[in-house]
């Protein structure tokens, strides 16, 4: 059997392990110290708008404490884009209240500012104005940010970006998650980079920060004893992961050209194969990490659906996978209200997203072509 080729898998840069030594060598071996703020500082320069940025223990601990900080209770409803991984939505369900599910718009796979604004209105009509929106940069593809903050800012409705896969991505310019009232960011191992486990909720002021932070470390009150007026968390990211993150930190804009490159890839591969479009920006506004490289099948014009070529890949293994099932279809989602109409499902059907990682080999490439013009009969001679 080949080695295997996946989907997106964590490349170190050099000197993770350098930031590592240093915290054992002076024993933070810890959720704080050196590096966790020495991340944060990285990330906050990285991201450069203004930002305070808050180092977790994952994306998803990010957007439970970005949601109890905007108020969501139990009995509340929060909007979420629908086409996403589950940890977009999960959170709401942590704090005992109702998603409201939001379908795509073609262009940018993310919620569809239009419908966005109906949803918005009718629940409002039926006697409940929702208490944040969940928008996620999909793929890595920044959002239509402007016509969504309008009906935000219309409604006077919190923003929490989920910026988890758009780490390097911008949309006229800047940085996704620092847009909304707060920005999540992941570094799972499947992220553009990775402290093996981890994410940031980025703020717009430091008293945010501080009180991310607060809730991160238990929700400990001034005082010598241990004493609570809160509910705490244990969110907070450990030194030694942070060390991973300073590291990558170095590489990132290799890892957004590396990938961005992938896509490039996929776009010469299919240049010939009329019915599959590959996913790439539709106007200079919006840069794309390209966090994973995704293509939509259309099989009356291939003959072949996206499911032949997950399992001829397979095949070969080489790790492919569907595109997001959209949450108002997940069995645990069912009775969540949705406003849409079949964008997200059509591209669940026939998308797939494609080994994307900033380290494949030129060997790796070379089978993954082979795969796609086996299936697609592509003569090579008159390529
Ligand atoms: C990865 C991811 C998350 C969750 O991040 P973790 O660090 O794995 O908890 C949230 N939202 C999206 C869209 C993601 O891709």
């Amino acid at each position: 059997m080949s080695d295997k080729i996946w989907l997106s898998s964590p490349h170190m840069g050099g000197n993770e392990l350098k930031y590592i030594h240093e915290a054992f060598d002076q024993n933070w071996v810890a959720p704080l110290g050196p590096n966790v703020n020495g991340f944060e500082k990285d990330l906050e320069e990285f991201l450069n708008a203004n930002v305070k940025v808050a180092a977790l223990s994952a994306g998803t601990a990010a957007l439970h404490l970005a949601l109890i900080e905007c108020g969501v209770g139990y009995g509340d409803e929060v909007v979420c884009q629908s086409m996403t991984f589950s940890a977009s939505a999960n959170p709401i369900a942590y704090q005992g209240a109702t998603p409201i599910f939001v379908d795509s718009e073609k262009e940018t796979w993310n919620m569809c500012p239009i419908t966005l604004r109906e949803a918005v209105s009718d629940r409002i009509a039926k006697g409940k104005k929702p208490k944040a929106i969940v928008v996620v940069h999909l793929y890595g593809m920044p959002a239509k940010m402007d016509e969504i903050l309008a009906v935000a800012n219309e409604f006077d409705i919190p923003i929490i970006e989920d910026a988890a896969e758009a780490l390097g991505s911008t949309y006229k310019g800047k940085a996704c998650g620092t847009f909304g009232r707060f920005g999540v960011l992941s570094f799972n191992g499947n992220k553009i980079i990775t402290t093996s486990g981890g994410g940031a909720l980025v703020c717009q002021s430091q008293q945010d920060k501080d009180y991310t932070v607060f809730l991160a470390t238990q929700a400990r009150d001034e005082a010598a004893h241990y004493q609570h007026s809160h509910i705490g968390y244990n969110y907070r990211l450990s030194n030694i992961c942070a060390g991973i993150g300073r590291g990558q930190m170095e590489v990132l804009l290799h890892r957004v050209n590396a990938r961005r490159s992938m896509s490039i890839f996929y776009q010469d591969l299919f240049k010939g194969i009329p019915g599959v479009e590959v996913f790439t920006e539709k106007s200079p506004d919006f840069y794309s990490n390209h966090w994973l490289s995704a293509i939509v099948i259309d099989p009356t014009m291939t003959g072949i659906t996206r499911e032949d070529l997950r399992l001829a890949f397979l095949e070969d293994n080489i790790e492919s996978r569907p595109l997001w099932k959209p949450m108002h279809l997940q069995p645990i989602f069912l009775t969540s209200p949705y406003y849409g109409q079949q964008v997200a499902e059509r591209l669940f059907e026939n998308g797939l997203c494609l080994p994307s990682g900033s380290n494949l080999t030129d060997e790796s490439k070379r089978r993954i072509s082979q795969v796609i013009n086996k299936i697609f009969k592509v003569d090579k001679l008159t390529k």
